[in-house]
């Protein structure tokens, strides 16, 4: 691992921030540390550009234990969300000038000045002053100051979260090219899960100051570890059920049985049992019973909203068990108060302990 961070706690005061944190980051690849505002991310920033002396906890970089160094002798560069470009250099003067500070030769600095800003496609404005630039351009300007000097280690923290929108997106499709041509391993924090989703090799998810999951974006959102990170990764709809029986584990679902025809799960029978459908997964029906090829499960009832967000409709359904669930769906729906029927397969639910805590030992999506 490029980077590692080996139970990393960090305290302000007596608030614990950040509480036994471990993962790592390869050689080139991109991670993002995905979490809600307040959860710890910049404080593991911090710890690893060396501004933030961790609690416990060990920083490595290419294997040596950097907890104590000072953030100079540390080949990582920071990129924060609001700008740090010094307003009385040019754009030339203030990507030479992280070159300075990382002990490049001055007779080099002009030629890997003018490679890092044609990378950014800002050659031509190289001359200009931070005041006279867009705030994309101020943004790219800052991504070459970050990479020039070839960091081991290149930290975004919520780079794109002061841009609007559009500008987000195009810069966000830039950062990934401009990690994908220099190759540097890069630590990506965000609070958007779809931008931490689109950009990621791998995600981090953080939770009030620890680790909710670990994984490659598709697995983490298909197969959640936790409650937390499947309602955080994309929208989710809860249901209640109860183990009916064991081998086949059987749960009571939407007054039905539903068979999970894997027995490795460890749950009591009679205990209730937290499960998760994405909205894509529930099939909206007019009703009748499940056939062979149809639904696992089919539940009655009522639509009581239906928004069109342009590229499809979100439907809510309030089931005869009175749990809401929201469906998307392409084509035209249903009326508010028409009675529908909402099925599901076995495959696409998740399910979990009653703790809300740990995910059962059992892979649901290989059921
Ligand atoms: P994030 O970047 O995910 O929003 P932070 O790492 O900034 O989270 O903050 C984590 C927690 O630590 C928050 O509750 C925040 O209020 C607290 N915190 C952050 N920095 C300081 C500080 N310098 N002094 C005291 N508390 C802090
Ligand atoms: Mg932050």
């Amino acid at each position: 691992m490029m980077l590692e961070l080996e139970s990393v706690s960090h305290r302000y005061g007596t608030e614990l921030a950040v509480d036994d944190v471990s993962f790592g980051v390869a050689e080139g690849e991109l991670v993002a540390l995905l979490g809600p505002s307040g959860c710890g991310k910049t404080t593991l920033v911090q710890a690893v550009a060396g501004h933030v002396r961790p609690t416990a906890g060990r920083v490595t970089l290419r294997g040596a234990d950097v907890t104590d160094a000072p953030p100079e002798s540390r080949g990582v560069s920071v990129v924060f969300q609001q700008s740090t470009l010094y307003p009385h250099m040019t754009v030339d003067e203030n990507v030479a000038y992280g070159l300075k500070a990382r002990g490049v030769e001055s007779d080099r600095r002009a030629d890997v000045v003018s490679e890092y800003l044609e990378l950014v496609d800002l050659l031509d404005q190289r001359d200009a002053y931070p005041s006279e630039l867009s705030g994309g351009q101020r943004r790219r300007v800052e991504l070459a100051r970050a990479v020039a000097p070839q960091p081991d280690v290149l930290l975004l923290d919520e780079p794109l979260s002061a841009l609007d929108r559009s500008l987000r997106e195009r810069l966000r499709d830039e950062i990934a090219r401009i990690q994908r041509e220099t190759g540097v391993t890069t630590l990506f924090v965000t609070h958007d899960q779809a931008e931490a989703m689109t950009l990621a090799d791998r995600l981090v998810v953080m939770d009030d100051g620890s680790v909710a999951g670990v994984g490659e974006p598709r697995t983490l959102y298909g197969s959640p570890p936790t409650p937390f990170v499947a309602s955080f990764l994309g929208r989710s709809n809860e249901l209640s059920a109860t183990v009916v029986r064991q081998e086949p584990l059987t749960l009571a679902l939407g007054g039905q049985e539903v068979v999970l025809s894997d027995s490795r799960v460890d749950v009591s029978t009679g205990s209730a049992i937290s499960c998760h459908v994405r909205p894509d997964d529930l099939a909206l029906g007019t009703g009748g019973a499940p056939g062979s090829d149809g639904p696992a499960v089919s539940v009655p009832g009522t639509v009581t909203r239906v928004v069109d967000t342009g590229r499809r409709y979100d439907v809510t359904v309030r089931l005869e068990t009175e749990t809401e669930v929201v469906l998307e769906q392409t084509e035209t729906p249903p009326a508010t108060g028409e009675s529908v029927s909402v099925g599901l397969l076995e495959a696409d639910l998740t399910i979990f302990g009653a703790d809300q805590r740990d995910r059962l030992g059992v892979d649901v999506s290989s059921i």
